[in-house]
């Protein structure tokens, strides 16, 4: 595809996502769709952010490209040296983001320093408290990018209810499994267990973390409209009660598909914050077909050494190939020092491959990858879609616990190991996904892949509700 010339009176958009991997990499695919339909994107991280992804990627030469495109960074105010690990650090992290970079913005934004002609701004959803509802210094229309799906969303915004319903606190373990039948469009389908992590909390009205994410996602269903990275055929009755508090929603995912379309080519992630390790691709070459469960937990999660040793453990004894990305900062403490047990050395020299950070949405799609073990987050759970691969799913916290719900019972691509960790589950579910109901997983994978394409192919939900987003941001630029 020719790239588009992009004039100065074209719109211009501002693009703001939360400092994490998935959120970065998944709103810069969104920032060269836009590019690619002559929007002049202005694309906001936080300069810890800026500094990790132009020192492992390419992304800088890659939207040179578009001549219209910039890269803007702005402090967090944390110091350089400061590690700000999601799953340690989120209070730290969001009241500095309040406090300090909150006003920064603000004042950025009315001085014009990242222009003054900006016709929407898309912030991030996570991030939504960033822009004052009603602020009258600039009156340019916001809308929120989900990077979530819309069965977490919908159980976010559920929240408030159960609470009020006394659904919430779960009062303990053995509760666990109760179903709560009162969360719109989920009857009888959540457990207490499938919950987002944060709605364990013991004092729901006095949680931080709870109470900070749920009036995010209230604060967000207010502005202008909502963008987010899903499909009709795959959560389309969600998305109808989501309607009901935001009538403006453009469902345009799997966003990474759509940007595939739109190249007419499959491109290569080259947004990542770690870097890439290509040499499992040739590892993978040398597999049968359908034969490697490829496992990650993306780049969020933390475990024990138990869990890893679990999972270890699981992975040799199920007797199927694994390739395995395990992130320096994965397993507690260990910073990235992490050596094969001495009981397991040999069956992982036979059966696997071990890399730091893998290309994954190449190796999604090679042939020789039969499945995915991951935390299901939003992002692996549509690239495995796409790659029409069933999934195992530990899910660790936000909306992966929901979208393991979904994954196993409404989707039925897999199988939902949550809250279970030891090695026997690991290794008889490998083997029922790869092998006892390998037949069951893989025709719903498909079924559900072949959706996925088409709705981002010409004529398709999402290729549809692009280009309306596109002809809607032309016509606020007028
Ligand atoms: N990812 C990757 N290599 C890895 C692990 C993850 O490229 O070894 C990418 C993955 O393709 C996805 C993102 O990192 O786009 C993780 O996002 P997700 O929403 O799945 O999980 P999160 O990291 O936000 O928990």
């Amino acid at each position: 595809m020719e790239e588009p010339q992009t004039q100065t009176s074209s719109p211009h958009v501002l693009l703001f996502p939360a400092p994490v991997q998935g959120h970065i990499n998944v709103t810069l695919k969104l920032a060269e769709l836009l590019s690619l339909s002559s929007i002049r994107v202005t694309f906001v991280t936080t300069e810890h952010s800026h500094r990790k992804l132009t020192l492992h990627s390419d992304v800088l030469r890659r939207f040179s490209r578009f001549p219209a495109f910039q890269f803007r960074t702005i402090s967090d105010g944390l110091p350089v040296s400061h590690p700000r690990t999601f799953s340690h650090h989120l209070p730290e992290i969001i009241n500095s983001f309040i406090s300090f970079t909150k006003p920064l913005f603000r004042d950025l934004l009315i001085s014009g320093h990242f222009g003054s002609d900006l016709t929407c701004l898309i912030l991030d959803g996570f991030f939504s408290f960033l822009v004052d509802i009603g602020d009258d210094s600039f009156k340019v229309p916001i809308f929120c990018f989900r990077t979530f799906g819309a069965c977490s969303s919908w159980a976010i915004l559920s929240v408030p209810n159960l609470i009020k319903q006394g659904q919430l606190p779960i009062k303990g373990e053995e509760e666990m499994d109760r179903i709560l039948d009162n969360v719109p469009g989920m009857e009888n389908l959540l457990r207490c267990r499938d919950l987002p992590g944060f709605c364990r909390a013991a004092d729901p009205n006095n949680d931080p973390i709870l109470q900070f994410i749920v009036s995010m996602f209230i604060r967000s269903t207010k502005f202008d409209a909502l963008i987010i990275n899903t499909f009709e055929d795959l959560e389309g009755p969600i998305l109808s009660n989501i309607r009901t508090l935001c009538p403006k929603i453009y469902s345009i995912g799997p966003l990474h598909a759509l940007l595939n379309t739109k190249l007419s080519h499959k491109t290569e992630s080259l947004n990542n914050l770690w870097e890439v390790d290509r040499s499992c691709l040739a590892w993978l070459d040398n597999q049968w077909p359908g034969s490697v469960i490829y496992v990650s937990f993306g780049s969020i999660t933390v475990m024990g050494n138990r869990e890893l040793m679990e999972f270890w453990h699981g992975l040799v004894n199920s007797g199927r190939n694994f390739l395995w990305a395990i992130r320096p900062e994965l397993v507690k403490g260990k910073n990235g020092e992490i050596e094969i047990p001495a009981e397991l050395e040999e069956g992982t020299k036979q059966r696997g491959c071990l890399v730091g950070w893998a290309p994954q949405e190449k190796v999604l799609s090679h042939e020789a990858v039969g499945a995915f073990l991951t935390h299901s987050g939003w992002n692996s759970t549509l690239e495995s879609i796409v790659a029409g691969k069933p999934m195992i799913c530990w899910s660790y916290a936000f909306d992966q616990q929901v979208n393991s719900r979904f994954l196993s019972n409404v989707w039925k691509l897999g199988l939902d190991m949550k809250d279970l960790c030891d090695r026997e589950t690991v290794a008889k579910m490998v083997n029922d996904v790869m092998v006892n109901r390998k037949e069951e997983f893989m025709r719903s994978a498909a079924e559900m892949a072949s959706l996925a394409s088409r709705s981002v192919n010409p004529g398709g939900s999402s290729y549809l509700n692009f280009d309306c987003l596109i002809e809607d941001i032309r016509i606020l630029s007028q």
